[in-house]
């Protein structure tokens, strides 16, 4: 790895409910890698970083919006490893910037805010070339890493993870990047249970497919798709008080738009017994902390 993964642990859960079920739950702190910037936004960047250092671009050039965990990632490897970075923000230049803009501003990334129209061509062919006249020569990331490098990069989570005896493994879904990653690494015998945080994605085979080249299906993946709580970055007090719950009982900070989803549902997945009696599961913490802070005021414990 180009970072020090050395604080991520993995801390078992306990309570009355797994010792009745006969389940274990442990989750994967990748959030303990670093206060800010954490979690599997670094995995996806890794291959890319790795080809920009080696092919001697100074520069990386990402999309993001104004909350993005994978912008304010890219911002702070990029100052770690002495690159240049530049940041295309879906939106117009707010008044104020978000805490997450502010933050890559103070890593050095350089911001370029474009409309929203102008955004969703980001993958057009015509504009990437139109951005390489403008920034020069540069290593170009897909919004939130959605590349089959991402996926390669996000499969090294699975390294953190020594003894490997887990018979399901829970992440939160968005692009999916990341579900295609730990799908590669994972043993035959393992389940990997997604958790969209995207309402009404009806399933991600397709950029499953593209993520890992593989033709046919995983057969060992799991998605349950009612954990949402209403769509992206919604949220309800429900969630807010689990969150907070979570950090009283377990002394587990979760952000709001993927990881307090991604408990939730394992939690209300083990109540309606869809894991059998001798699981072992594990939760990937994906980290997203810093998104916590556009959160109103004392919302939360931590
Ligand atoms: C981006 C993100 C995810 C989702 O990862 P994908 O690879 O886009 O599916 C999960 N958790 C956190 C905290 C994230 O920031």
């Amino acid at each position: 790895m180009l970072f020090d993964t050395s604080k991520a642990n993995i801390e078992e859960l306990h309570n009355d409910l797994f010792t009745e079920k006969q389940v274990s739950v442990s989750v994967l702190r990748l959030d303990k890698i670093h206060p800010v910037v954490s979690g599997n936004k670094l995995f996806k960047l890794h291959y890319f970083l790795e080809e920009a250092i080696n092919s001697k671009l100074k520069t990386i050039l990402t999309f993001g919006g104004a909350y993005s965990n994978h912008l304010s990632a890219t911002a702070y490897a990029c100052k770690l490893l002495q690159l240049k970075s530049i940041g295309i923000v879906r939106g117009e230049k707010p008044e104020q910037l978000s805490h997450t803009l502010q933050q890559c501003l103070q890593d050095g990334m350089q911001l370029q805010f474009i409309s929203r129209q102008q955004f969703a061509q980001k993958d057009d062919p015509v504009f990437i070339n139109n951005l390489k006249a403008a920034y020069g020569e540069c290593m170009i990331i897909p919004e939130g890493g959605y590349h089959p490098l991402g996926a390669k990069g996000a499969a090294l989570i699975m390294d953190l993870v020594k003894d490997n005896n887990y018979t399901h493994i829970c992440t939160a879904t968005g692009t999916a990047t990341t579900l295609a990653g730990i799908l590669m690494e994972a043993k035959a015998a393992q389940t990997v249970v997604s958790f969209p945080v995207l309402k009404g994605i009806a399933d991600n085979k397709n950029s499953i497919k593209q993520l890992t080249g593989k033709e046919g299906e995983f057969e060992n993946l799991l998605v349950l798709n009612n954990y949402h709580f209403g769509g992206y970055a919604k949220k309800t007090n429900l969630l807010i008080q689990f969150m907070n719950q979570c950090w009283q009982q377990y002394q587990l900070p979760l952000d709001f738009v993927y990881t307090a989803k991604m408990l939730f549902g394992t939690i209300d997945a083990v109540k309606n017994d869809t894991f059998t009696k001798g699981s072992k599961i594990l939760c990937l913490h994906t980290g997203g902390l810093q998104g916590n802070k556009s959160l109103p005021l004392n919302s939360l414990l931590f």
